[in-house]
């Protein structure tokens, strides 16, 4: 579960092409990281893939099944926004288990997911507190519980720590990455952060002005950059 694959995907606003046509292929449970300078696609990328905007060409597929039309509830992805999308009046309990009750799901079934997700990103002494009442680093793991509760094929993060200080920012990328070994499912991580994407990526694709540049391991995109622009941005010494 969680391959993604994206064929000629095309997304114009009005006149304006964002994305001219991407190719990707992810796989099942890797750690895929987006990155690129600011307004180069990246947000967009990820948006079309979680069905949040609709492609203008162009195919979606997840776990082998078209679902370019489909809308994102019938997609399986979780995106985790930054900590500051958290209902502030909720509890960290009511905080995690809003996509289910959303979804009707009944209330024992909600509380054991809330549970077994509170275990993983150790909330669980503190799920009846406020957002409020808690750390920027704790109110991170609140927004990632929110998703893990939805078991999904793959989770798709915009940025989640650009509002945190650059102490917790560290802290978060390791959180992440050994979020992402116990679940061990398929993650797709926007950035334009180098470090965040050689630090924590199987693979990183390099976006510029919506086209893909290269695609490779940290250490590919390291010895082997395919231009200047991706030197440059990895900072290799090539
Ligand atoms: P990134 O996330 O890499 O910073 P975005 O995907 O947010 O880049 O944006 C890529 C480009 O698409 C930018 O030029 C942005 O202004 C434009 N764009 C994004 N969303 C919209 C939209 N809803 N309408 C018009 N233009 C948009
Ligand atoms: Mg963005």
């Amino acid at each position: 579960m969680g391959s993604i694959t994206l064929k000629q995907v095309r997304k114009a606003f009005g006149d304006v092409e964002v994305i001219p046509g991407v190719d990707l292929e992810i796989r099942e449970g890797e750690f895929v990281v987006f990155v690129g300078p600011s307004g180069c696609g990246k947000s967009t990328l990820l948006r079309l893939i979680a069905g949040l905007e609709d492609v203008t060409s162009g195919q979606i597929m997840i776990d082998g099944r078209d679902v370019t039309h489909a809308p994102p509830s019938q997609r399986k992805l979780a995106m985790v926004f930054q900590s500051y999308a958290l209902y502030p009046h909720m509890s960290v309990r009511k905080n995690i288990a809003f996509p289910l009750k959303m979804a009707g799901m009944a209330a024992d079934e909600q509380e054991r997911r809330v549970k077994h997700a509170a275990g993983i990103l150790n909330l669980t002494d503190y799920l009846d507190r406020r957002p409020g009442q808690l750390s920027g680093g704790q109110r991170q793991r609140v927004a990632i519980g929110r998703a893990i509760v939805r078991e999904p094929s793959a989770f798709l993060f915009d940025e989640p720590l650009s509002n945190l200080d650059a102490a917790l920012r560290v802290n978060m990328r390791v959180e992440i990455s050994e979020l992402h070994k116990k679940l061990a499912t398929t993650m797709v991580y926007v950035t334009h952060d180098q470090v965040e994407a050689m630090t924590m990526a199987d693979k990183i694709v390099v976006l510029r002005a919506g086209r893909v540049e290269q695609v490779g391991s940290p250490l590919e995109l390291y010895r082997k950059p395919a231009n200047r622009f991706v030197a440059g941005f990895i900072g290799s010494p090539n």
